[in-house]
């Protein structure tokens, strides 16, 4: 019974170890996976008392094929959870197969090290807690950091409060105050993936109706493990079966099971004195749905603002416009994707495996991917963003790494 599918109990705190939470903290960030840890990070050494809560325990719960690239994960001090290191990308259409070389390296990880790598850099303190979602605020207190009424978030545990909070807690959204998406009916991509054992060499695309009318299949490896996937753009077509299919094409164990929605749209990045980071931001990139590197980005940038606040540089206000304008800075570039992502389904089939090579040739690749890792490259992480020569010093040095990554794999 391949397909069965277990239901695994995640590490949380359970019955007398839920002690009440309810106090008050100078940051709460809601939700420990990459968007809420990177902030966290970020406030690292600032004297903060900051509280990190998510239902499970850090790194329990896996949602992705953990594709990142590879720049990204030396930038931020995590290329110790790397399991394998693809450079060229190979597509399939029903018309032919094609393969990208590509100009800088892809990586896949392994999301229980990542976490904990992360969690290392932080000094903050983690609980288990379940959000509910924002309680209505009764009281307008003015705590350090200037005229900011604090923030209540109830939660399994009690009621937490903070004058800064961030909701990192994925495509949900629920801090916010009542533009939630409900799925089908929402700018969300349906994703899920089997994760059997096994090994192989190439980082590898489907794009075919016979998995997905618009969207595509994938098969990351990552070490001694597969992770087969199909991804629809349209969140009324189910993927389970092509993706049981596709495991099956590719002889492969259909075990495992994760999923979730992706969401394929950039939406405001604070609301109500809330700060928004990751998927609850829409910060995944459309036709991509790459959704980690983003979530990084977009996390550090948002704990620099907070840290200043913290620090005293700025208060929560002026952090939140900074914030906003730094996101809607990117909203162009979100869109642009947007219409790429609409466009390809319509694509006939038939010419879809010439324009594949076509994109395939290499000034294009280098100019089209050049261009998707500028979205949220990862000089971030090093750096200030908006220090204009220190990043272009870093994208030099960060090319010719880049380089050295490739010679690696060449030496492999
Ligand atoms: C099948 C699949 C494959 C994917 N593959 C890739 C890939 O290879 N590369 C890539 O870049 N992107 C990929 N993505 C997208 C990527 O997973 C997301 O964009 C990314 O995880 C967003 O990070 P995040 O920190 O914002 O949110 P999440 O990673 O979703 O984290 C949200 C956190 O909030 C917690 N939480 C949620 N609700 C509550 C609550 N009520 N109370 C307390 N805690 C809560 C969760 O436990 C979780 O820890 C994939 C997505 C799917 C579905």
């Amino acid at each position: 019974m391949d397909t069965l599918c277990v239901v695994p109990v995640r590490a949380t705190k359970r019955g007398e170890e839920r002690t009440p939470l309810d106090g008050s903290h100078d940051v709460l960030i809601c939700g420990a996976s990459f968007a809420g840890l990177a902030v966290a990070r970020e406030l690292a050494g600032s004297g903060a008392d900051v509280l990190v809560i998510d239902r499970y325990e850090i790194g329990e719960r896996q949602t992705s094929a953990c594709g990142i690239p590879t720049e990204w994960l030396r930038a931020t001090g995590l290329i110790g959870a790397e399991r394998q290191r693809f450079d060229s990308l190979l597509i399939h259409t029903p018309h032919g197969d094609t393969r990208f070389r590509l100009p800088w390296t892809f990586s896949t990880f392994d999301y229980r090290e990542l976490c904990d790598l992360l969690w290392r850099q932080c000094d903050a303190r983690f609980e288990t807690a379940k959000v509910n979602g924002r309680r209505a605020d009764t009281s307008s207190q003015t705590r350090h950091f200037g005229p900011s009424a604090e923030i209540s978030v109830e939660t399994d545990r009690g009621v937490i409060s903070a004058p800064l909070v961030v909701d990192a807690l994925g495509w949900r959204r629920l801090l916010a105050s009542g533009d939630g998406y409900q799925p089908p009916d929402a700018p969300l991509s349906r994703g899920l993936e089997v994760h059997p054992e096994g090994s192989s060499e190439d980082m590898e695309l489907w794009i075919d109706r016979r998995y997905v009318p618009a969207g595509y299949g994938w098969l990351f490896p990552a070490g001694d493990e597969l992770r087969i996937g199909v991804g629809s753009f349209d969140p009324r077509f189910h993927v389970r079966e092509t993706t049981e299919l596709l495991a099956e094409d590719l002889g492969r164990e259909r075990v495992r099971y994760q999923g979730n929605w992706i969401p394929h749209k950039l939406r405001r990045a604070t609301e109500g004195d809330v700060f928004f980071a990751g998927d609850s931001a829409g910060h995944c990139l459309p036709l991509t749905a790459e959704g980690i590197r983003t979530a990084l980005y977009f996390g550090i940038a948002l704990g620099r603002e907070l840290r200043g606040v913290v620090e005293g540089r700025q208060d929560r206000q002026q952090a939140a416009a900074a914030y906003a304008r730094f996101n809607d800075s990117h909203e162009w570039k979100f869109r642009w994707m947007l219409r790429v992502q609409r466009l390809v389904p319509r694509i006939p089939p038939r010419l879809r495996a010439p324009l594949i090579r076509f994109m395939a040739r290499k000034r294009i690749v280098e100019w089209s991917f050049g261009h998707y890792l500028r979205i949220a490259p990862p000089e971030l992480a090093a750096g200030s963003a908006d220090d204009e020569d220190r990043a272009d010093e870093k994208q030099h040095n960060a090319e010719h790494a880049l380089g050295r990554d490739r010679d690696l794999v060449e030496a492999e």
